[in-house]
């Protein structure tokens, strides 16, 4: 896939001109991918603070995974989500998981069942964030095929005002910016005009959000573990003790010295691949992705701990950001896929298995 089009930063425009840039023809939103995860990087270098809120997850960068999926596969109707989302006054969130399923999401056990014009939907979503705000929950449901198989799986827009769409619960987590429900759908009546893409072609749409989200992830957390790693380094320079600055032992420095040189590598792969997602279809490159993401969230722990050590007893406070960091970012290794769901990715390509691939690459 092909890309053409200006450079631009969409941080740098007006919410008018974001939409615009968004959805013209001309570009796509893939062109933001290099200039998204520099900005993204760059603030959550500087710390916790309104450019970078880790409670809300807000930035001055948005946070908008689903909108390359409804700019790639959506209907004109099913396109206005994007304005709203940029907006802020249309949410649509995103259920795959499910109580029995989540890094097997192939074999997922909600069923959509035709009947005349409509689908009638079954089953149950567990980790359904933000689901409380949405206009619209993207469902995905087997309408064929077999257990385990990545063909069958329907992506439908469901309202959730919809009867039979029921939020049961919400699951409380050790870093909370949002809800994350139990949805119970039961006898769901939605038109085929809900359908996302193509009938049995969903997980080419999850595959699309969640390799957005696993770049934009990577790049928050190299930005977190620089910052991590330089307030570190700060404070080893002012600290005395035994009468002299910490950061004369080695003791202190290796330990910082191995994570910065981590930090150097991985936040250029970040640029490396976000450069090529604007290029060419991300589906394409998903071992790069995935590296990028479960080495970036891994080292942003790492440097939140050591920044923990570092500062000793503060360190644990809540006085100081890195526990929350830490609890944050601790997130990312499960949510995009597990780090163990993003190696097994890397070895499908590094042993050439040509397994269960949403991508046609
Ligand atoms: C805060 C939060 C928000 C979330 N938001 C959403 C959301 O909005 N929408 C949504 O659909 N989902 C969401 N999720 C769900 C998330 O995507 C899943 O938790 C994740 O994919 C893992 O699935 P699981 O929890 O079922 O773990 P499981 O799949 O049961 O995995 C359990 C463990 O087994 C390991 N494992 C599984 N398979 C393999 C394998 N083949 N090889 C090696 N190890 C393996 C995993 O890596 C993990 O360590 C959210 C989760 C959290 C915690």
């Amino acid at each position: 896939m092909a890309r053409s089009g200006r450079r631009i930063r969409p941080s740098r425009l007006g919410e008018h001109e974001v939409h615009q840039f968004l959805t013209s023809e001309e570009s796509g939103p893939h062109v933001v991918s290099l200039a998204g995860r520099n900005d993204e990087l760059h603030l959550a270098a500087k710390g916790l603070g309104l450019h970078n809120d880790l409670q809300d997850e807000s930035s001055i960068v948005g946070n908008f995974p689903i909108i390359p999926a409804l700019a790639d596969y959506g209907t004109a109707e099913q396109k206005t989500y994007i304005e709203g989302i940029i907006t802020g006054k249309k949410h649509l969130s995103f259920g795959l998981t499910e109580p029995g399923h989540g890094s097997d999401a192939t074999w997922l056990e909600t069923t959509g069942r035709r009947d005349g014009d409509d689908w009638i939907l079954n089953g149950r979503k567990r980790w359904n964030s933000q689901v409380a705000r949405a206009h619209g929950n993207l469902i995905f449901a087997r309408t064929s095929g077999k257990a385990g198989e990545a063909k069958g799986i329907t992506a439908f827009i469901v309202p959730t005002g919809s009867p039979g769409h029921e939020i049961l619960y919400n699951h409380w987590t050790f870093n909370m910016p949002s809800d994350h429900a139990e949805v119970e759908l039961k006898n769901v009546r939605v038109p085929n005009s809900a359908i996302l893409h193509q009938e049995g072609d969903g997980l080419v749409v999850a595959q699309r959000f969640v390799h957005e989200n696993r770049v934009r992830q990577a790049a928050a957390s190299a930005g977190a573990a620089r910052y991590c790693i330089q307030e570190a380094v700060k404070y080893a320079n002012s600290r005395v003790a035994f009468g002299e600055p910490l950061a004369k032992k080695q003791a202190v420095q290796f330990p910082l010295v191995e994570l910065w040189a981590e930090y150097e590598l991985v936040k250029n792969f970040i640029f490396r691949t976000a450069w090529q997602m604007d290029r060419q279809n991300p589906l394409e490159i998903s071992d790069m992705v995935s590296i990028c993401n479960f080495r970036a969230n891994r080292l942003c722990c790492e440097a939140a701990d050591r920044a923990m050590q570092v500062h000793g007893g503060m360190g644990y406070s809540r006085a100081l950001p890195f526990e929350h960091i830490y609890r944050h970012h601790r997130r990312y290794r499960i949510t995009e896929g597990t780090e163990e769901v993003q190696m097994r990715r890397v070895a499908q390509y590094l042993f050439g298995f040509r397994g269960k691939r949403a991508s046609h690459a």
